[in-house]
């Protein structure tokens, strides 16, 4: 019996005296089909209750944590010789119609197919970020191909619900998905697992290119590009993409620093953001002197800055920070007052851009002086995006040494799956927002 794309599929045979009632969320569609056979439907809204004629089907336990995670009740009186295969064909998902400003929305979206990955993983919740807003605005992303609709989310946590002998995960695994896919070629980067380094742009993203994210209640993948998260971090593990951004930039930065001999001592953050407030963590946990410049001057990020033994500069300030620090990483994309500051008297600086701008900004940069500073003190500027598998396994390492207190704190909002377009939408005094899906 195939009820299409959103229904359930249930087979059994033998002998039952079982009868009972299975909560299942969200297939109101669907019952109307369901009232045939040995099915025998009603529902309320939201939640859909199917009953079970004495000679119908059982679901086992764990079909009914899939069908309706903690909802589930078992049927009275199942025997145990009936067989199952019940699946819920729809699941709801935060997509938009890439390109297009105001098509966000919660929608059904047909569940994960299989060709995604022996893994099933229950979405726990996912982090809001700049790039999710520029989707959600119009200005970047695509949809896979032939689909219209593109799932978001590529800050994620979730839960192993089914995984595939082999696999090297086991259901109940806390776990991240990484973003990046190779290219199909692939490059001589991507074919080298460095993805984030691909060199014909073919690369898909979850949830931002070519590819459906993982703000849908469930998702399927393949163990290659899922990385298991330490238990004891729990709801922090959504932090682990935003952090894998950072660890890539200290990554490249200290291979950039291997060029010669060099002693960095001091570091410069610009920008309180999340990716400011972690590439400052990891420049403390290396025992940098660190400043982290940003407009506010009041509130919770200086207050961050200061709880990790660095030193909060507002941005008026910036001449002494920026006259000393050997190595810059730059997370707000407004470059010009960097530009403008130049090397000076540090050798060797490095300085990082990670923070994605608009084209089209006005600034006085002398050219002429800013190659003289560079190339007078070997000073480079470099730019970063993305992150490969090494460097979710050092973001990982990153997270599990931070203080969980403060890494909780960079969590301002945390917004149920009903109230999304609240999690979307920027409040002032944000670092984080993060969407909680209802299993969570
Ligand atoms: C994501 C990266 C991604 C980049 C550009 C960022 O928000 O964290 O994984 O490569 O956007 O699409």
């Amino acid at each position: 019996m195939d009820l299409g794309p959103v229904g359930v599929v249930a087979a059994g045979t033998g002998p039952s005296s079982m009868s009972g009632t299975v909560h299942v969320p969200r297939l109101e569609p669907v019952l109307a089909d369901l009232v045939t056979g040995d099915l025998a439907g009603s529902w309320i809204p939201g939640i859909c209750a199917v009953r079970f004629s004495p000679a119908a089907i059982e679901f086992s336990p764990a079909a009914i944590e899939h069908l309706a995670p903690g909802a589930g009740q078992r049927p009275a009186g199942s025997d145990e010789k009936m067989s199952l295969v019940a699946r819920v064909g729809a699941m709801r998902a935060v997509t938009v119609i890439p390109g297009q400003q105001g098509s966000v929305a919660l929608t059904d979206m047909p569940e994960p197919p299989d060709k995604d990955g022996p893994i099933l993983v229950q979405t726990q919740a996912i982090g809001i970020c700049g790039t999710d807003l520029e989707i959600i605005n119009g200005e970047y992303g695509s949809a896979p191909p032939g689909q219209d609709r593109l799932i978001i989310g590529h800050e994620s946590l979730g839960r192993v619900a089914e995984a595939a002998p082999g696999t090297g995960f086991s259901p109940g695994d806390l776990v991240v998905g990484i973003v990046r896919r190779r290219d199909p070629v692939p490059c001589g980067a991507c074919a080298a697992g460095h993805w984030d380094m691909c060199m014909n742009g073919q690369y898909t993203e979850r949830g931002i290119k070519g590819r459906h994210g993982y703000a849908s209640e469930r998702y399927r993948i393949h163990p290659d590009y899922l990385v298991a998260v330490d238990p004891a971090l729990g709801i922090l593990g959504v932090l682990l993409e935003p952090a894998t951004v950072v660890a890539k930039a200290w990554d490249h930065i200290e291979k950039i620093g291997r060029r010669a001999a060099w002693a960095p001592e001091t570091v410069l953050i610009t920008g309180a953001g999340p990716i400011g407030l972690l590439a400052a963590l990891l420049a403390t946990q290396r025992g940098y002197r660190t400043y982290v410049v940003d407009r506010v001057t009041e509130g919770r990020k200086p207050e961050m800055v200061r709880r990790l033994g660095a030193t909060y500069v507002p941005s008026g300030d910036l001449g002494e920070a920026a006259g000393r620090a050997d190595i810059i990483i730059e997370c707000t994309g407004y470059v010009q007052m960097l530009l403008e500051a130049g090397p000076r008297n540090v050798r060797h600086r490095i300085t990082c851009l990670t923070g994605v701008s608009a084209a089209g900004a006005e600034a006085a940069v002398d050219p002429g002086l800013l190659n003289r500073n560079m190339v007078l003190q070997n000073s480079v500027l470099f730019g970063s995006v993305n992150a490969n598998r090494h460097h979710y396994e050092l973001a990982a390492k990153a997270l599990a040494d931070a203080d969980p207190g403060w890494l909780a704190d960079l969590i301002t909002r945390q917004v149920p799956l009903d109230q999304w377009d609240d999690a979307c939408t920027r409040k002032p005094d944000d670092i984080k927002a993060i969407l909680n899906f209802p299993d969570a």
